[in-house]
């Protein structure tokens, strides 16, 4: 996600779209690709950030463009199959949009609207101020689901993917199956820990998507601690790393470690 950003930035900011072209009708629902690419044609971009697993285009007008990318959407470096959507620049050049499971999608949102829109939908940033012990405690007392669920929930962590929860569970000592309102404040503090943790390592190797396996080196997986390592030892205590499934999601834990 964060790579995204960073390759969109240089690219965008400053510039004008001078065309815009929704080739899916899927991406912009309930609204008709038609009207979404007047009201984005002629807007100047003044930044693109990052929330939690959305984009956000700013224009200089206040609008902004909320992409959320999903399982499979992207914007590839060069053009591709699976085109969902493609951007004229006034410098001649372009970007363009794919999604091949097209469940990405494409709001135009404006001030008021969009910290409405991303306020209901995304919890703090987890390495930012905000994402206290406090926050964490309230927000797990409430839910009997398994801490692994609770954990890839947007609106308790911003932009946490599967590989960084299974990370942060095995920093924390966490089984993934516990009920979250289990937790007593101390496992809590562990928890907040393990996901800071989890998420540092990641972005420090560049592992900056924080996504579901789109991770840049195949090296990197030697890095992670559970993720992808069932069978092999566990870097604490060397027992097998289990696999099991919460939800639909693969989850990797340690039996000994995560009680
Ligand atoms: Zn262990």
């Amino acid at each position: 996600m964060e790579t995204y950003r960073a390759r969109l930035e240089p690219r965008l900011v400053g510039r004008q779209l001078s065309r815009v072209r929704i080739h899916d009708s899927r991406l912009t629902l309930p609204f008709e690709p038609a009207d979404v690419e007047a009201e984005l044609e002629g807007e100047r971009v003044a930044s693109v950030e990052r929330r939690g697993k959305y984009i956000v285009v700013h224009f200089e007008s206040g609008l902004a463009l909320v992409v959320h990318l999903r399982m499979t959407g992207g914007f590839p470096e060069a053009p591709a199959t699976h085109e969902r959507a493609t951007i004229d620049l006034d410098d001649g050049a372009g970007v363009s949009y794919r999604d091949v499971r097209r469940f990405g999608t494409w709001q135009v949102l404006a001030p008021v609207e969009l910290e409405e829109y991303l306020g209901a939908r995304l919890g703090p940033e987890p390495l930012g101020p905000k994402f206290t012990v406090r926050f964490l405690s309230e927000s797990l007392a409430r839910r009997r689901a398994a801490l692994k669920a609770v954990l890839l929930d947007q609106r308790i962590v911003a932009g946490m993917g599967n590989i960084y929860a299974d990370e942060a569970l095995w920093h924390a000592r966490l089984h993934p199956l516990r009920p979250a309102l289990e937790l007593d404040e101390s496992e809590v503090a562990s928890l907040r820990r393990g996901v800071r943790r989890a998420l540092r390592r990641g972005i420090e190797r560049q592992g900056a998507d924080l996504g579901d396996g789109a991770y840049p080196q195949g090296s990197m997986q030697d890095e992670f601690r559970v993720y992808g390592r069932t069978g092999e030892p566990c870097r604490r205590c060397h027992v097998p790393i289990e696999k099991t499934r919460v939800g639909s999601r693969g989850t990797h834990y340690c039996p000994v470690c995560q009680r």
